[in-house]
């Protein structure tokens, strides 16, 4: 998603963008209804948990029988619904809202199954803790299929703008050691990997931890490029790098670990970047389920008719149309975009100027690509010019003369082209 007015703002190397420059963090009240969504369709006959049950602070959700995918109350209330929500390319999410009760209980279910940091296992992570702030990738730490060997514990922001993950290494390093030890023990993996800006080399070095500093201008610090500039491994194409070993994990989702078995709570305030309507930035902490419009009241902002709402980064995130759109564990940051400062997206052609190809990391051939996308050519862009190449940074849209929307039209035709691989499978 490109926001030219954002990115217009920094200088013109594209550098990410600075804590120095976010003020201090700024919390955010309970709202008196949080929604938290799970990835799992909405599915009304194999509900387990019932409209107007009781939940407290930190408990495990269950939704569904014959499936493990919960989530955890971030407040203690009485579910008020349970729905059907569509994201990003009609992608199904169940949403559960949360009337918020005057009085606040812990739940103790992590603690009981947790005890301290030196108890930790990989099951406990696994069963509480996938929806702790920064999203830890707990499912990836024990899947045969794919073996990990090495941890890459993200401490710079991938996008530009955002200062979460470097608010966290300033505010929490020791959560952060905690984190990794842990870590290091339920996985037996003892090659960790910090990535760091050059900013943050001798906060991150405190952790004992390798670090290696990553490059200050967009898109060094996204994996793949991560995979090449740092480890040395290219990573092929349609593949993820924990395809072939490597686990990403952010600073925040490490500190995370660290802080529940150090507290025996699982952390429920998410730490995010809020960008403003004359590009200003703020830190902010909400319970995750907050609503957008909770943030917006707090910061006296308002949302008129056409502006434009993003929940991520100005380069990867994506627009939502919602004010209602609640933080999820992993929003790094929301944005809001005057309607006079969009991008036009024109229906003008290609005129073949080349730049999209100049910038592009993954060497792509995008005038032609793009050709084929319009056209809804998918699989033929896959074979004929290398779709899943694309690592995604968003800089062909940047710097398209004619404005042409390929970021979005690579997106889309990656989840059609995964959506019509899973149906075939399924129906052998
Ligand atoms: S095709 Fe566009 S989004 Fe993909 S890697 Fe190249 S420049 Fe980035
Ligand atoms: S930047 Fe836009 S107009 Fe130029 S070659 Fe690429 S797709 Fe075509």
């Amino acid at each position: 998603m490109i926001k030219r007015s954002f990115i217009g703002l920094l200088k013109p190397r594209l550098e990410y963008g600075s804590i120095e420059d976010t003020p201090s963090l700024k919390q955010i009240p309970t709202s008196k209804e949080i929604t938290l969504l799970s990835n799992c369709p909405f599915d009304k006959k194999k509900l387990l948990l019932k409209k107007k049950a009781a939940v407290k602070t930190g408990q495990k959700l269950l939704l569904y029988k014959e499936s493990d995918e919960y989530v955890v109350s971030s407040v203690t209330g009485k579910v008020s619904s349970i729905s059907a929500y569509t994201g990003d390319f009609g992608r199904s999410y169940t949403a559960i809202a949360i009337e918020v009760a005057d009085n606040e209980e812990i739940d103790d279910g992590f603690k009981f199954a947790a005890g301290g940091s030196k108890d930790a296992t990989l099951e406990t992570v696994e069963n509480y803790l996938a929806f702790a702030p920064g999203n830890p990738p707990v499912k990836l730490f024990s899947d045969k299929d794919k073996p990990i060997n090495t941890i890459v514990v993200c401490c710079a922001d991938s996008d530009l703008l955002i200062t979460t993950n470097q608010h966290v290494v300033k505010s929490d390093i020791d959560a952060i050691k905690n984190g990794i030890s842990i870590l290091k023990t339920i996985t037996g993996v003892n090659d960790i990997i910090m990535v760091a800006s050059q900013s943050q080399m001798h906060e991150v070095s405190a952790t004992g931890e390798k670090v290696n500093q990553v490059n200050d201008t967009y898109p060094s610090a996204l994996p793949h490029l991560i995979m090449k500039d740092i480890l040395g491994k290219v990573v092929p194409a349609g593949k993820n790098p924990e395809d072939i070993g490597v686990c990403f994990i952010s600073a925040e989702a490490v500190a995370s670990i660290g802080n529940a078995f150090n507290s025996g709570q699982i952390p429920v305030t998410k730490i995010f970047t809020l960008v403003k309507k004359d590009g200003s930035k703020s830190l902010v902490s909400a319970r995750i389920g907050t609503p957008a419009s909770e943030v917006f009241k707090a910061f006296n902002i308002t949302l008129n008719e056409n502006d434009r709402l993003i929940f991520g980064g100005p380069m990867t995130g994506s627009s939502v149309y919602s004010e209602d759109h609640p933080i999820q564990p992993d929003t790094d940051a929301i944005m809001v975009q005057d309607k006079d400062d969009i991008p036009v997206i024109s229906d003008y052609p290609c005129t073949n100027c080349g730049d999209c190809i100049r910038v592009c990391p993954a060497n792509l051939q995008i005038d032609m690509l793009v050709r084929l996308l319009e056209g809804g050519y998918y699989q033929e862009a896959a074979d004929q010019y290398d779709l899943y190449s694309c690592i995604e940074c968003g800089l062909c849209s940047y710097v398209c003369v004619s404005g042409m929307p390929i970021f979005q039209y690579i997106r889309s035709a990656k989840y059609e082209l995964s959506r019509a691989n899973t149906a075939e499978a399924t129906n052998g």
